[in-house]
């Protein structure tokens, strides 16, 4: 019997890497999918409709399906969308996570033991004492987002201390283009593809000066089947260790397709700039290159090429 994968967020950027590689490799993968939501392209992945808020139907499904790999990613992805929905991210960043554990912990004590891998993210960190972040960090989340994440990253690594093989992931942003455009990495390479087409003469951003540690998503996917794969548990940050501007990613883009002054096409519209948003993100991925030999495989130059490369053949297809 091939082994079965429970994956939430199957819809999203991660998850649809996420179910491509197990599939890959010979898991059944099974997704959560939201009621309402336009569900799995994949044919081969088997969606259970499920919102994450709703607890009993998590924990249903990890007792019915007795999965062997748990993959947490679901939730509200965006961390403006959370200052809108403060509770609602809870739910489904944070409670939902350990219904899911408390879930595993019972398949466990019946005799069936399950891999539990939960997506951390840096906002986890929120205004961090020392850069780059690791695993030693302390979490001082700063929006909804980086607590309901905090909360379930907390309640992983004591289901691990309890004796569960529960491991997280400690995202830094990480685009591709399956990106939503609601983020800055689609929003900047799609307006500086239309500014290109002369579709329009400017971009309009917010926070120019934040500044990330901009990775490739099937990278960051790479280092979660890394993680599942490997027999020890434990919190391993995902990142590039270099951290750019948003300022810096927008110039990339507009010089990329052959804007010779980007400055003069870059507007900022203040209601764009968010509370409390972090100055600076960058994180020290140590720990994963070194014990399970992950490395990211695109610079930063090669992420935003990658993305109007995108654009470009989304417009022509
Ligand atoms: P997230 O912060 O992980 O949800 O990823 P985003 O891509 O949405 O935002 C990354 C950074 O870009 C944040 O610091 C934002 O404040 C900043 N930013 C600046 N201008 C914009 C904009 O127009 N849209 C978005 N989404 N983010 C922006």
């Amino acid at each position: 019997m091939s082994p079965l994968a429970l994956v939430t967020g199957i819809t999203g950027q991660d998850g649809s890497y996420l179910a491509e590689r197990l599939l890959a490799s010979g898991h059944a993968v099974h997704g959560v999918v939201r009621p309402g939501s336009r569900g799995v392209t994949d044919t081969r992945v088997v969606a259970h409709r499920a919102d994450l808020a709703d607890t009993a139907a998590l924990t249903g499904l990890v007792r019915d399906l007795r999965p062997d790999l748990v993959v947490n990613l679901g939730g509200v992805t965006s961390v403006a969308q959370s200052w809108m929905a403060p509770d609602l991210t809870h739910a489904v960043c944070g409670r939902a996570a350990v219904a899911l554990l408390d879930a595993v912990e019972d398949l466990r004590r019946a005799g069936h033991d399950a891999r539990f891998l939960q997506a951390g993210s840096a906002e986890m960190f929120g205004d961090a004492p020392t850069s780059p972040q690791d695993e030693h960090t302390p979490l001082r989340p700063r929006s909804p987002y980086g607590q309901a994440k905090a909360f379930a990253h907390v309640a992983t690594v004591r289901a691990r201390e309890r004796g569960a093989h529960a491991s997280t992931v400690i995202l830094y942003n990480h685009e591709s283009p399956r990106r939503r455009e609601q983020f800055v990495s689609r929003k900047i390479t799609a307006g500086a593809v239309a500014i290109a087409h002369g579709e329009t003469d400017h971009l309009v951003l917010g926070n120019l000066g934040a500044a990330r540690d901009w990775g490739w998503a099937p990278d960051h996917v790479d280092a979660m089947v890394r993680v599942l794969h490997h027999p020890d548990p434990d919190d391993f940050v995902v990142s590039t260790g270099l951290s750019h501007t948003v300022e810096e990613f927008a110039h990339a883009a507009l010089r990329y397709v052959g804007v010779s002054d980007p400055a003069a096409v870059i507007r900022v519209d203040p209601t764009l700039v968010r509370r409390h948003d972090v100055a600076v993100q960058v994180g020290d991925s140590t720990r994963i290159r070194t014990r399970l030999g992950w490395r990211p495989t695109k610079t930063f130059e090669e992420v935003v090429a990658a993305l109007i490369e995108a654009e470009l053949v989304r417009r022509r297809s």
